[in-house]
């Protein structure tokens, strides 16, 4: 089954990805994010608290995934946090986890036949 939900608002329905990685990132990237958000995962890398468990779930994770979800610190999160995109094979994955049918990316832009006669004369 297909999902045509804009990105962005496919998201805001979701947080499946928030609720099944360990959300690591480059030690000083956490320096802007609260203190007990964050965890220190090495000497060099920290993860956001609650990512690293069996079951992950952000601390910074709002609301009920696949249902409404909002991320407290949605301007400072980490480079991690942002690689994941809306259809890619990470957040199908995660979707998928939580019961969640896997979003495609859909082309909008109206097909051209130009390329597909020639011109008669
Ligand atoms: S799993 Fe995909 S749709 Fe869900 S919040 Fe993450 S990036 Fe957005
Ligand atoms: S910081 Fe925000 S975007 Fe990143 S995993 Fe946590 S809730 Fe999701």
């Amino acid at each position: 089954m297909l999902s045509q939900i804009p990105a962005q608002d496919a998201c805001l329905s979701c947080g499946a990805c928030c609720a099944y990685f360990r959300v690591s990132f480059y030690w000083a990237e956490g320096e802007i994010i609260p203190d007990d958000m964050v965890e220190p995962l090495t000497a060099v890398y920290s993860c956001m608290h609650g990512t690293n468990q069996a079951q992950p779930r952000c601390v910074a994770l709002d609301g009920t995934v696949g249902e409404q979800v909002s991320c407290q610190i949605y301007t400072q999160r980490s480079s991690s946090c942002k690689e994941v995109q809306a259809g890619d094979s990470q957040c199908n994955k995660a979707r998928a986890h939580h019961g969640l049918i896997p979003l495609i990316e859909i082309d909008t832009t109206p097909p051209s036949n130009d390329d597909d006669y020639d011109q008669v004369c």
